[in-house]
């Protein structure tokens, strides 16, 4: 399958990352883990059956901090993202993150336990923007980013739209919410306001919706359900090369 041009449009970046990187940056952080080889790593970092929502995200408290507030962890996380999806024919990437899960300072609370530092929500976006955008060079693929709300910190909401604002023209392309949904966001005034904020900014939206709970929790999506945030005559480049790659396109999800 990874002989033909693939469009991936749901990928998360802090859950993109490679375990040897992991063991690497901890290691020049003097960072100890309770894991010391790759196999131990993948086995405190992922899951091998079926389990929660909840206790799925937990797994991201095992290796989080090893990267978050280190200025090269972030780029370079980026960077062999890029990397990784071209080897695997990847020619469009939409990557997701929360800018405020991976800074140290600007951010209330600070994630994973982690010291107070110099890395701000914005500075990751510039960070993650400059490893992606030297991925581009160097993999010759196109790599954007959506910026994630998360569905616990509402007060963080409006500054994610703040910086998708700001970087639109940089890479950005949408916003997202995400994060545990069993937590119910009508409770968040927050999330709605900077959803409606980013519509009449013309910010693409999306959410996660829908991987547990309810019907309602589907019902909650504002306006989402609108895959590929790129302009769009680079869309019509996009499909146009899949075209060629595949001679027609029998399901698309544009
Ligand atoms: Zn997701």
């Amino acid at each position: 399958m990874f002989n033909d041009p693939q469009v991936e449009l749901h990928v998360h970046l802090d859950g993109a990352i490679r375990i040897e990187t992991l063991l690497d940056v901890a290691k020049r952080r003097g960072i100890t883990l309770p894991a010391t080889t790759v196999s131990e790593m993948i086995k405190l970092c992922t899951v091998d059956k079926p389990g929660t929502l909840t206790e799925f995200l937990n797994k991201f408290s095992q290796y989080m901090h090893i990267v978050a507030g280190d200025r090269d962890a972030i780029k370079r996380i980026a960077y062999e993202f890029v990397e990784t999806k071209a080897k695997e024919g990847v020619i469009y990437v939409e990557t997701r993150y929360s800018p405020h899960l991976l800074a140290n300072c600007d951010v209330e609370p600070i994630s994973w336990n982690q010291k107070r530092g110099d890395v701000t929500p914005d500075k990751v976006v510039h960070l993650v923007n400059e490893g992606l955008k030297q991925g581009e060079r160097d993999f010759k693929i196109k790599a954007r980013s959506i910026l994630c709300c998360m569905r616990h910190m509402p007060n963080w909401s409006m500054e994610v739209l703040e910086l998708c604002k700001k970087y639109q023209n940089h890479g950005v392309v949408a916003m997202d919410l995400a994060g545990d949904e069993s937590l119910n966001c009508k409770a968040f005034p927050l999330h709605r306001k900077a959803y409606e904020e980013a519509e009449k900014n013309g910010i693409h939206r999306t959410v996660h919706a829908g991987e547990v709970g309810p019907a309602s929790v589907v019902k909650e999506n504002i306006n989402a359900a609108k895959s590929c945030f790129l302009p769009e005559k680079e869309k019509k480049e996009l499909l146009n090369q899949l075209y060629g790659a595949y001679g027609m396109i029998k399901d698309t999800c544009f």
